[in-house]
């Protein structure tokens, strides 16, 4: 989720994964840590490059897998064609997406929680996971038109 600050979490993770930490590795590390805001690989490569402008758009797309496949980020399709990632947490939160401007806001209802579990189990099944988008556009400018 994006409400982590420790910004050397995702390094702390990868060596505990016992992964080979190289110093671009954790200049990407450190840029994911601290984002916020679901961002795609070439954002993530800007924030990097910032930082050392010797890490190429190939290292982060690299890397952002290999932390995706470690299971220490989440890749996510809001549906503009570019994936998107953040760092998985304990903590769930589902994502609703302003269609007018691309901005993505984090939210977490018991209600809805509360019935998929009932859906599930009428199927048959018992919820281990899911995942939740819902698109919108803001209300008062839908309304203007
Ligand atoms: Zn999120």
């Amino acid at each position: 989720m994006t409400g982590e600050n420790d910004p050397d979490r995702i390094e702390k993770l990868c060596v505990e994964k016992g992964m080979r930490m190289t110093d671009q590795r954790r200049v990407i590390a450190r840029v994911l840590s601290l984002a916020h805001d679901h961002p795609d690989v070439e954002e993530v490569y800007r924030r990097a490059a910032d930082v050392d402008s010797k890490i190429s758009i190939a290292t982060v797309y690299r890397t952002v897998r290999l932390f995706e496949e470690a299971s220490i980020l989440e890749r996510h399709d809001f549906r503009d064609g570019r994936s998107r990632y953040e760092q998985i947490t304990e903590e769930h939160h589902d994502h609703l997406i302003d269609l007018s401007s691309g901005r993505v806001i984090e939210f977490k209802n018991e209600e809805i929680e509360r019935l998929q579990a009932i859906v599930a189990r009428e199927l048959g099944f018992d919820l281990v996971d899911h995942r939740l988008e819902l698109y919108g556009v803001p209300l008062d400018r839908s309304k203007k038109n």
